[in-house]
Order: C-alpha cells, then structure tokens, then sequence
C-alpha cells in the first residue's frame, strides 16, 4: 500500500493532471493498493481566502468574479480532463453546486460580517473537494476505478491537536473511512480534513495535505509515503534561493523535522510524527521528474557524504522579544513563570537564549499580534521587541562533535557584514540557527550555501 500526495503545483494545469499525475498514478497501481491525496489546485485556495476577504469588506462584486474565476477554471480542466459523458456531467455538478453554495456562503458572511472558524473551514477546504473530484472524474474516465472521499467531516469537535487522544483516534477514523475504499478503487482524498478546533489553518496552517498524507499513511500501515511536489527532492537549500542546490539522497526524521519547521516548505512540519510513530518512510518526488530517485525521509542513520551538513533553511518575518530583569539572578522558577506567560497567550517560541540577567526568544508573529503579550511581560521585566527579523537554520547531524563549522557558519556571515541578532544552538549540535535581519535572508542563504558546496571541491 502506497500513500501519493499530488501539491498545488502537481495539480497546476490540464497538462499537469492529466499526463504527469494520472500517469504516476496508472504506473504505481500495476504494482501496489494506492491512496491518492490532493491539494487544492493551484493558485486555488489563495483565491478562496481573497474572495473571503472581498465579502469580509463588503466587495461583494469583486467576491462573485473571484468565485466564478475558480468555477471557470475547474470548468475548462474538466472539459479536457474527463472525457466519459456521465463522469464529465456528475463533475460539472459537483463544481457548480460548491461554487453556487460558496456565493451563498459569502453572501452570508458580507451581509452579517461575521465568520466562525467552522465556516472558514468550509471555504478552505472547498479547493480541494473540486481538485478530489476533478481527479477521481479524470482517472474514471481513463477506466481507472476511482472513488472520490471527502475528509470534511470526519474529525470529532471535542479532539485537540496536541493530545495523544487526538493520534489515536484520527488514525482510527481514518482507517475506518479509507479501508473499504482501497480494495478495487483508487480513493481520490481531499487534503483538507475536519473540523478542526480554531480552524485548519490556526490548527495546521497552510500546506496541510502533507499531513493528511502521513494521517492516511499512519492509517493504513502504507509501505511508503510519497509527497509529490515540484523539485527532485528535499535540497541543501530553497532551489528558488541558491543555486546549485544539491538533491539529499536521505535525511532522518528529526532532521526533516527542524528543515519543515525552520522553514523549508517542500514538507509540512505535522506529516513527521504520523509517519515516524508507524516507522513510514517518507519520500519526496517530482511529478515534472518522476524517474528522479528523490529524498527519502526516514528513522535511519545518517549517510556519509563530504558536505558539512545537510540543509539551510529559512523563516522570515520573525519577532525576537528581550527580556532583561534583574530579578532573573540566582532565583529558581523565574524561566518557569516567563513561560507560563507565552503558554497563557497561547504564543509559541522557537529559539531561546539566555544570559543571567536577559533571555531572548522568537515568535513568528508581528508585534501587532503580541500587544497583550508584552504587557505581561512587562510585569516581569524590561522588555525590546525587535520585528522583521529571519532566523537562518543550518541543520545535519554530521554537524554533532564538529565544533568549527559553527566558527565558519559565523565567520562567514560577520566577514560578510551581516549582524547576528541572536544565535541558538542546542547540545547535539544538529540545528545551529542565528537571527538576522529579514532584508539579509537571501543574502545569508547563499553565503552558507556556497560554504556547503567549497567543502566537496
Ligand atoms: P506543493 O504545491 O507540491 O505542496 P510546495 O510549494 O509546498 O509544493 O513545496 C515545494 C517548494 O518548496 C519548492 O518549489 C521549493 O521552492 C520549496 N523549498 C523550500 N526549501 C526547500 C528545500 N530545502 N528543498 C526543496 N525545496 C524547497
Ligand atoms: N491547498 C492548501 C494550501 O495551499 C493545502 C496544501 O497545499 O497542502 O495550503
Ligand atoms: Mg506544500
């Protein structure tokens, strides 16, 4: 059994659909049961969130043009795609009865200008119920039985992301729903599932089909899970950022785990546990490549190789927040109750670091965002917000025991004039991450990427 996720980019175009995915598609099921998991089409779900915003203001005209430019473009996909007459009819339907509600919805939403996080999830997931439906019509037509499942309402309200509850009991639905599915049919997924508590996007955040992917992967004991993207695999940096970026033949969990958190978008940080607690690997493919052999992302030791370490990542648009107290000098429970101010504002920190009488963190949120934040703070301590910072992330555990490539990682970024605001490093040396200023983030990419490649001339 084989779990295949197709990104926004795979299900780019007519062309994309029809002879990249519905080919990698037909090629893997001679061999193996498959389940298949879309994203939205793309461009899709940036368009539904701006049509929410159009009816938030009250644009109801610039809502409804926005609505009928996605019904137009699934429309044209469908004519080219789904060939079968009654196939191309029920697809059609289903396009127009979700657009036709959507404008309804909307309408809804501008005339009472209000919208829960439950509605907001309905408008979310609309990209990729009609990329499910356009798929599962496409490969129908091409006599590949295929069902189409949508994941909208599966999830009970009272399960929270974080719990241990929540991993059991999601795996247990998802089994439920998708084993009968998988016998004799391709089970064509939506990648949005639900509800969510606060709303897929508060809850998971953008990218959220990788974590569909792993869920059904974790589900069903798949023997791989294989996300299907635009690039050849997970790189040693943002191919879009430096050039020259190498293909990682093999990374492991916990390095994929800092790479997705840190910023590398190829992988959303949430697939990791599902597919790491069912030992799944987890395999990175281009659907524009698909002989390219890929990264795989799975528990096993590191690989030998003459680059220092694995990957550079980048966030952008990070607030680095000082606390400095005197208060905090030779007295226990301090960190304790600092903490339990981000927990109470349900603000998470990523980099921590500390000196006696100052402590700095990062949250990725606009200071806009941590007003209320600040003043508690400020009970506490005196407290500098700085804004549109990035933090640089270099990660492999080759680096763990090789103290100098943290040198060359600074050297090259201060020799370059680029000021380190702030530099965290844990005890296994396998993440050495520094703070910058946002508008050097490129420019830092490409010094240590170009650090990486020296190392094997
Ligand atoms: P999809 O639509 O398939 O989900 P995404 O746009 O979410 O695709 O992710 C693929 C993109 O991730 C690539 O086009 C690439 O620009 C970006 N990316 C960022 N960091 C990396 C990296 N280290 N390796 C490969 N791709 C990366
Ligand atoms: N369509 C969604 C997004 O753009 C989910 C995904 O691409 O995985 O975030
Ligand atoms: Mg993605």
């Amino acid at each position: 059994m084989l779990v295949l996720k197709f990104g926004g980019t795979s299900m780019g175009t007519v062309e994309s659909i029809g002879q990249s995915v519905a080919t990698i598609i037909k090629a893997k099921a001679k061999k193996d049961d498959l389940v298949v998991v879309v994203s939205a089409m793309s461009g899709v779900t940036n368009s539904l969130l701006k049509a929410t915003d159009h009816a938030i203001n009250g644009d109801t005209d610039k809502m409804k043009k926005t609505l009928e430019d996605i019904r137009k473009k699934h429309h044209e996909a469908a004519k080219e795609l789904v060939t079968d007459h009654t196939f191309f009819r029920d697809c059609v339907s289903y396009i127009d009865e979700k657009i036709d509600a959507m404008i309804y919805y909307m309408s809804e939403v501008s005339s009472s200008g209000e919208l829960s996080a439950k509605s907001h999830d309905i408008i979310v997931s609309t990209g990729e119920r009609l990329s499910a439906r356009l798929l599962s019509c496409t490969l129908n037509s091409q006599d590949v039985k295929s069902s189409y499942v949508n994941m909208n309402k599966v999830i009970p309200t009272e399960l929270t992301l974080e719990t241990n509850a929540y991993w059991d009991e999601v795996v247990k639905i998802f089994k439920k729903k998708l084993t009968p599915e998988v016998k004799n049919n391709i089970p064509v997924v939506t990648g949005y599932f639900g509800p969510n508590p606060g709303g897929i996007l508060e809850a998971v955040g953008r990218g959220y089909s990788d974590f569909c992917a792993a869920l059904c992967g974790s589900a069903l004991k798949a023997k791989e899970i294989e996300i299907w993207t635009d690039v050849d695999g997970i790189m040693s940096a943002n191919p879009k950022v430096a050039k020259g970026a190498k293909v990682l033949e093999h990374i492991t969990f916990t390095e994929a785990g800092e790479l997705s958190h840190f910023g590398a978008k190829v992988l959303h940080p949430r697939s990791i546990r599902p597919a790491l607690k069912a030992d799944i690997p987890i395999r990175i493919l281009n659907t524009f490549n698909p002989e390219a052999p890929g990264t795989v992302i799975s528990g096993k030791p590191k690989t030998q190789s003459c680059y220092p370490f694995k990957s550079i990542t980048s966030k952008e648009g990070i607030t680095v927040i000082r606390i400095c107290s005197l208060r905090m000098l030779l007295v226990h429970g301090f960190l304790a109750k600092l903490f339990e101010i981000f927990a109470r504002h349900e603000v998470s920190v990523d980099l921590v670091s500390t000196a006696e009488a100052s402590l700095s963190v990062t949250v990725d949120q606009p200071t806009s965002k941590l007003r209320k934040l600040i003043k508690d703070l400020e009970e506490i301590g005196t407290i500098h917000v700085m804004e549109n910072k990035a933090i640089i992330s270099v990660v492999g555990e080759e680096m763990s025991g090789e103290n100098y490539i943290q040198g060359q990682i600074m050297s090259t970024l201060s020799d370059n004039k680029v000021k380190i605001e702030m530099t965290s490093v844990d005890s296994s040396l396998m993440n050495v991450s520094v703070v910058v200023d946002g508008a050097k983030v490129d420019k830092s990419v490409k010094l240590l990427h170009d650090m990486f490649l020296t190392h094997c001339k």
